[in-house]
């Protein structure tokens, strides 16, 4: 559709940059505006209606258009707007939300330090764990392993944390200091034959044999999702948390546990951490810690790691690292209501009870022509794209058929994500077995239309 002169779209073209956009397609095509949601629906500029398939970025699991939220976001904005937490300085709302979250947390942990994105919280667990081990006299344990397809974020930290090509192509990254280790994707890297447990074995020995050729006394940190997310929902192997915090335990290796997207409910618990019997010693949440209404990170630790951090302030005389707005009021008090609904509303529960209808429905697509893999857990799932089922060949170029399907997706009124060649499913929390059923009906119908493109 032409772009008209002057609209809301010309302009968007003449003066955004967009994260994540390739910027001369976007010239091009323009933007597509959204004015409204509610529920898991959301609307265009034109009133066209969609169902986000993907909780906006994987976030608002409350669902849009929630009064409460806005409600309590109003109050905290006529009270107290704004307030930061430096020096000692504190207000009620980030006090009551840090409470909250060691209460519902997957394990005992000590304190709670906030941020305004996952990528924030996870730079801020880098500096955190090497100022921690400084102040354990072992200023050599600085490295992080982490996973290729991982995603932990674009700061020149997390993003070389994050395992995947477009963060770090074109950015002189990753930076020193950061490692990889395999992919727990079955479906692709598994040999033939090789069961999930034989799958999760092998890469337990890959991750121990990394961490002897580093030096396991140059090693910080493991960090994982217990969900891959951004870099295609994948699923781990059985087995495969068990092998790898075994051998991280061998090596003295901190844990840290990623649930950014996985936490409040997506893999069918509060936390994926219980879903896979994980015991991190950090742990990093933000998205649906307020349904995204607000930009909230959240970092807990473990007693150890704050009675080694604080022993090291008192030293150096300060924790020098903090931004204007951690632990925002408005964000805090936005982050407490939606726990507080998430838990008056059973949403986990709900998440829960209506995940097998989300999973088995998308599964029925395993048969289609256009499908390799289906996968998924709770209410977050890909379906990946093959040219050949057999050999499990992909596209050329890759993603540009996956990008297709999502087009046709928007056609059919479902906004999702495409990976690559994987189309992301990751819905609202609240929503019900009807809209799933409509939510499968359209993507149906899109990867129908695909396939006729494709022939
Ligand atoms: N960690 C995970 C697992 C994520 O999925 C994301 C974002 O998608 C991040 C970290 C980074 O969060 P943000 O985009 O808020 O910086």
């Amino acid at each position: 559709m032409a772009v008209r002169p002057n609209s809301p779209a010309a302009k968007d073209i003449a003066y955004v940059l967009h994260p994540y956009t390739n910027a001369r397609r976007h010239e091009e095509t323009g933007p597509m505006i959204i004015g409204r949601g509610e529920g898991v629906h959301v609307y265009d500029d034109q009133g066209k209606e969609y169902i986000e398939g993907l909780a906006g970025l994987w976030s608002v699991a409350v669902g849009f258009g929630e009064q409460r939220l806005v409600d309590a976001a109003a109050k905290q904005m006529q009270q107290l707007p704004y307030y930061h937490s430096f020096a000692h300085k504190s207000h009620e709302p980030s006090i009551l939300l840090a409470e909250k979250l060691l209460e519902i947390a997957p394990r005992d942990f000590s304190k709670v330090f906030f941020t305004n994105s996952g990528s924030e919280a996870n730079d801020t667990v880098i500096k955190l764990l090497w100022f921690y081990n400084n102040a354990k006299g072992r200023p050599e344990k600085k490295k992080f392993i982490s996973r290729i397809k991982a995603y932990h974020g674009i700061t020149l930290a997390s993003a070389s944390l994050t395992g995947l090509p477009a963060n770090q192509k074109g950015f002189d990254l990753p930076l020193d200091r950061f490692v990889h280790t395999a992919c727990p994707h079955h479906y692709r890297f598994a040999w033939e034959g090789e069961s999930e447990e034989e799958f999760a074995s092998r890469l337990a020995g890959q991750l121990e044999d990394l961490i002897l050729r580093e030096g396991p006394e140059t090693i910080a940190a493991f960090i994982g999702e217990p969900v891959m997310g951004a870099g295609g929902v994948i699923v781990p192997p059985r087995t495969y948390w068990e092998k790898v915090q075994k051998v991280l335990r061998k090596y003295d290796i901190l844990l840290v546990a990623d649930e950014v997207i996985n936490g409040f409910g997506r893999t069918g618990n509060l936390w994926a951490c219980q879903t896979y019997d994980i015991k991190p010693d950090v742990l990093v949440t933000s998205k649906q810690l307020t349904s995204s209404y607000m930009p909230l990170a959240a970092i807990m630790i473990t007693d150890e790691i704050y009675q080694g951090v604080a022993d090291y302030t008192k030293e150096l005389g300060t924790f020098g690292h903090g931004y204007t707005t951690s632990a925002h009021p408005v964000a805090t008090a936005v982050g407490l209501e939606n726990i507080k609904i998430i838990e008056e509303r059973k949403l986990i529960e709900h998440a829960a009870a209506v995940a097998p209808r989300f999973q088995e429905g998308l599964r029925r697509f395993a048969d289609h022509p256009l499908v390799g893999e289906v996968r998924g857990v709770g209410l977050i799932a890909a379906v990946e794209l093959v040219s050949d089922k057999k050999s499990k060949a992909g596209f050329e170029p890759v993603g540009s058929v996956g990008l297709h399907l999502f087009e046709r997706c928007q056609e059919h009124g479902l906004i999702l994500r495409n990976l690559g060649d994987a189309i992301a499913f990751c819905p609202p929390l609240i929503i019900s077995e009807q809209e799933i059923d409509q939510l499968l009906e359209r993507f149906g119908q899109a990867l129908d239309d695909t396939l006729q493109w494709v022939q």
